[in-house]
């Protein structure tokens, strides 16, 4: 049984063809531009495939309350272009199958909790850092919705004291995002990150801000897994620097090993490296086909 994914994202869009193992048999990729140009691609990519049923992964705002007039869309986006995008309703149009779908970090949960890191666990939390910072979560084996997604990139934090960056966040300057994420470092530093990996005092700051963040997720998700990914997460060394942030700032309040002795098997790069979000896809297709069984 064949099943689509689509994991879109604002900078590429991934489409993949797969099985309900999360096995891909034919993937491919093209950079987001306009909807029309890229929609078009999406619909090119899948004709020709028997698929049961499609998921779709994407970035956000995404507005996935079954009782709103916009379901289905993508909302307040900056990328202007994809303001108010009827995503779901086009892929429903032109493939007539199941359509199951979620924000970008959402997926990407899933992929990691069903095939990666989390496998086996009815929780975790998977972080992307990258030109943002999104977090999605399932929680009972199900993946983290209220209102809407969260927007866990968005937390405030405490300044490091040596950081004079304004931030860069649209909205709150100085949230999490503003600091942390990919361009926020650009920005600081006045290099890519990747051009930064052996100067030490970027990844302590780096560390610094992630930790707290990652303690807030602790105390309020208590999950049993947390995955980080996303291109600044590419810098390995950081991983050291926030294992022990973390155990600083929870200070041995909560109890576990998970927490202490092996909070390096706890906060991990993903199992599935970069196809967690279009595995997560497919299998929110999956999720989608079995519904309608139901
Ligand atoms: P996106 O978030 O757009 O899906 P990425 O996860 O690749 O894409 O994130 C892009 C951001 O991550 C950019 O700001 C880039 O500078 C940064 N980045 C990408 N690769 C690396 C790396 N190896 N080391 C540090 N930063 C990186
Ligand atoms: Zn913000």
């Amino acid at each position: 049984m064949l099943y689509g994914g689509i994991e879109a994202g604002g900078t590429k869009f991934v489409c993949a063809v797969g099985d309900e193992h999360g096995a891909i048999i034919e993937q491919v990729q093209f950079p987001t531009t306009v909807p029309v140009e890229t929609m078009q691609k999406v619909i090119h990519f899948f004709q020709g495939f028997e698929l049961k049923a499609m998921g779709l992964g994407s970035f956000g705002p995404f507005d996935i309350n079954s009782n709103s007039p916009t379901y289905g869309c993508i909302t307040t986006t900056p990328k202007t272009a994809w303001k108010d995008y009827p995503i779901v309703q086009t892929l429903k149009e032109a493939f007539r199958v199941p359509i199951g779908f979620h924000t970008d970090v959402n997926a990407a949960a899933l992929g990691e909790a069903t095939f990666g890191a989390a496998q086996g666990l009815d929780s975790c939390l998977y972080i992307t850092v990258g030109t943002g910072i999104g977090a999605g979560a399932v929680v009972h084996g199900k993946l983290l919705q209220g209102l809407s997604h969260p927007e866990m990139g968005h937390i405030l934090v405490r300044r490091h004291p040596g950081d004079l960056y304004e931030g860069k966040c649209p909205y709150h300057r100085d949230c999490l995002e503003g600091l942390a994420a990919g361009p926020a470092i650009e920005e600081r530093w006045g290099e890519k990150g990747i051009e930064l990996a052996n100067r030490q005092e970027v990844w302590e700051m780096e560390a610094f801000y992630l930790a707290q963040a990652l303690m807030q997720y602790i105390l309020i998700l208590s999950p049993k897994k947390i995955i980080l990914g996303g291109g600044v997460m590419k810098q390995k060394q950081i991983f050291p620097l926030i294992h022990e942030n973390v155990k600083q700032l929870l200070n041995d309040y909560v109890t576990f090993p998970e927490l202490s002795s092996e909070i390096g098997e706890y906060i991990v790069s993903p199992g599935l490296e970069d196809r967690s979000g279009i595995i997560g896809s497919l299998l929110l297709g999956k999720q989608a086909y079995q519904e309608t069984l139901r």
